[in-house]
């Protein structure tokens, strides 16, 4: 027994060191790819739930890694974290958006808003701010997709003076993941966002579960009730959009309409109006 366990000490060990070591090469990879512009913006587009007119889209950063090919967030987000560079990517996905606004506007093509994700450690940077101040923003064209927990921890203040700041450059706040962990109905109040989106946890067993229908249901009811309109995120099939649009949600996204797609692919899509 004595032996077991100290190969299995061993084992341990010795996963914990390529782990380390795996980690290290993918933070110098992260730095070398920020430097080397292979980070870029997907685009999921957005949906009006009553009569099916493209909205929006949300921007999802990619990484067009030079040997693996392309990247989610799920394999370099958490290590980006570690490294502090979240705030980069995110800034990064910001001027891409920018950008291709521009590009649509020249080719026609009507995106009435574009959402990106920020990171809470950007929205207690105090040079957050500074950094949008030079930038034009129509007003609503932008909206910055925050998760709740953002506005718990011990630098509310900053937090809350910052978002107050965004929102006056006519920057749209809506509240990331609604309904998964540190949810309140308090922050909804407290924050004022402009939209809310569910998380598609909740929203993938409306079809099949009454209980977690009403659920949605109530949280849709109680957002139109303080003037914040809803965005499904997750909805995969008919059924879930002709159910949310029944239940009065707003905006819809999810693979039942389009995966997220580069931005030829969403350009050709949004000029054709041919989603899936
Ligand atoms: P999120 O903000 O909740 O983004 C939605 C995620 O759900 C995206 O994954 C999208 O591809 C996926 N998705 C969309 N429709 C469906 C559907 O119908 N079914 C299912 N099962 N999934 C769907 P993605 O792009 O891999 O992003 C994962 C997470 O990474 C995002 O979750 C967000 O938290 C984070 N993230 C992505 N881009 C950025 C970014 O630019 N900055 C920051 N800070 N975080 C980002
Ligand atoms: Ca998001
Ligand atoms: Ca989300």
């Amino acid at each position: 027994a004595k032996s077991q366990g100290r190969n299995r000490y061993q084992f341990f060990n010795h996963n914990l060191q390529a782990d380390i070591i795996n980690n290290k090469r993918l933070a110098d990879e992260i730095l070398s790819g920020i430097e080397n512009g292979e980070f870029t913006a997907w685009y999921q587009p957005q949906f009006s739930a009553r009569t099916n007119e493209l909205i929006g889209a949300e921007a999802l950063v990619r990484w067009n890694h030079p040997s693996r090919g392309l990247l989610t967030p799920d394999k370099f987000l958490k290590i980006a974290d570690e490294i502090n560079v979240v705030q980069t990517l995110d800034r990064l996905v910001l001027d891409a958006v920018l950008r291709d606004k521009m590009r649509w506007a020249a080719l026609g093509i009507s995106i009435p808003k574009v959402s990106v994700n920020v990171s809470a450690r950007r929205l207690h940077d105090e040079s957050l701010i500074d950094s949008l101040l030079n930038l034009y923003i129509r007003p609503g064209e932008i909206s910055f997709e925050l998760v709740e927990s953002i506005f718990l921890d011990e630098s509310e203040d900053i937090a809350a003076h910052n978002l107050d700041r965004i929102k006056s450059l006519g920057i749209d706040i809506e509240i990331d993941d609604f309904g998964t962990g540190h949810t309140s109905i308090v922050s909804l109040l407290k924050l004022k966002p402009k939209r809310l989106k569910i998380d598609r946890q909740l929203v993938q067993p409306i079809v099949n579960s009454p209980q977690e229908r009403t659920l949605v249901s109530s949280i849709i009811d109680i957002a139109r009730s303080l003037g914040v309109e809803t965005v499904a995120e997750g909805v995969e099939s008919a059924a879930h959009a002709a159910l949310l649009h029944e239940l009065g949600c707003d905006l819809l996204q999810g693979y039942a309409f389009s995966p997220p797609l580069s931005y030829t692919d969403f350009t050709t899509a949004a000029a054709g109006q041919t989603w899936r």
